[in-house]
């Protein structure tokens, strides 16, 4: 057995070796991107060597690319309602977001509240399309911002049928790729989106490194976040991260090339989880399990357990899982994703969230179903105990 079962791939993924060596090999270099001598076009290689493959990763030209400090920026970058275009220059009016975005979209970047509309999700969390089209149909020219796949449930929405809804009642679509890409096909053209997000330390980069990438030039964010020296070709100013960018560009090559291998490997160990899961405890519930689902991602609970015990208890037996989102960790709070899929209250209190990557073993697996055979006789005992 390892020594820890690291199964929290959703929160972060470890960092590649080809993006360590990216990332070490563009600390040694002296000079700054902007500068035009030698050392300063060196580090500029290696800005842009990473911009083509985080381009090349979603479909994009590397002159749509723009790198940020987080997928977090990114969102919040993308969310305003100063978006142009050439035949478009009047501000967006309103924001309309699907129930179970991120907290970083959820934020609404810089739209004021009142101008933004919550989408309702179905029980397994997709995006309702009926009100989608009925909310694009009242608002003129909505910025709508959908996630490819929910970094709780792994549920995947139909992100090119909202687009079509979207760009035929003339808005514009965000969508936030940030825990699609690597997994499952994140082609922004097939996707209809006019706007993606995404973010290296989810696919084996470094944290602190993201990205904006928009489908064409004729998107244009007219404020940007961070105004400056004009780095990022203005939308985003500040000496480039360049060791950061470097590796989240190492870190997009490998995840494009590995991306059907590394899949078919979580999504043939999350299966033998699940039946591991359902055989222990038979009344375990597997969110969104209805749905289409990132191959790496259950959350699952059982009635009476609490997340934070679990979460507790598996840290103990040494897996690393998570109670829902990371961003909340430390204070478990109950998910908006499930509350808005309908889940009952008890059930969202003890929600666990296992994710996989592309170094998990069988022995992770076994370990972790290890851990909740003891974890799940304890309960069923301690609800024995209060029932006697
Ligand atoms: N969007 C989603 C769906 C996420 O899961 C996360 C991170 O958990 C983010 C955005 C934020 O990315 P970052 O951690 O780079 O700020």
């Amino acid at each position: 057995m390892p020594e820890r079962s690291y199964l929290d791939w959703n929160a972060t993924a470890p960092l590649r070796e080809a993006a360590r060596r990216a990332f070490d090999a563009a600390l040694s270099l002296s000079g700054n991107p902007s500068s035009v001598h030698a050392e300063g076009r060196a580090a500029r290689r290696f800005v842009e060597n990473a911009r083509e493959e985080v381009a090349s990763l979603v479909g994009a030209r590397p002159s749509d690319v723009f790198f940020t400090s987080s997928g977090t920026e990114a969102n919040m970058l993308a969310l305003t309602p100063a978006i142009e275009s050439a035949a478009e220059k009047a501000p967006l009016k309103r924001l309309l977001l699907s129930a179970v975005e991120h907290a970083s979209v959820r934020s609404g970047g810089r739209f004021p509240r009142d101008a933004i509309e919550d989408i309702p999700v179905d029980g397994e969390g997709r995006v309702d399309l009926g009100a989608l089209a009925e909310s694009v149909a009242r608002s003129a020219r909505p910025l709508v911002s959908l996630m490819q796949a929910n970094n709780e449930t792994g549920v995947i929405q139909p992100v090119a049928e909202a687009a079509a809804i979207v760009h035929a009642g003339g808005g514009l679509l965000h969508v936030d790729a940030v825990q699609a890409v690597g997994r499952i096909a994140c082609d922004m053209r097939a996707l209809g989106a006019d706007l993606l997000t995404l973010s290296a330390h989810k696919i084996g980069g470094p944290k602190g490194v993201g990205a904006l990438v928009r489908a064409t030039e004729d998107i244009h964010i007219a404020d940007p976040l961070i105004r400056g020296g004009g780095q990022e070709r203005g939308l985003r100013a500040g000496t480039e991260n360049v060791a950061g960018i470097a590796a989240f560009g190492a870190a997009a090559a490998v995840a494009r090339r590995e991306r059907e291998a590394e899949s078919a490997h979580t999504l043939a160990l999350r299966g033998k989880l699940e039946n591991g899961i359902a055989a222990i405890s038979p009344g375990a519930v597997i969110f969104g399990a209805a749905a289409e689902r990132l191959p790496n991602t259950t959350l699952f609970a059982v009635e009476g357990m609490k997340a934070e015990t679990a979460v507790i208890a598996f840290d103990l037996a040494g897996v690393a899982v998570s109670s829902g989102a990371a961003c909340s960790s430390g204070k478990v709070q109950p998910s908006h994703v499930l509350a808005a899929m309908g889940v009952s209250p008890a059930l969202v209190r003890g929600a666990v969230r296992v994710s996989l990557g592309f170094g998990t073993t069988e022995a992770d697996v076994e370990m972790f179903l290890g851990a909740w055979r003891k974890l799940a006789t304890a309960l069923s005992k301690e609800r024995r105990g209060i029932a006697a």
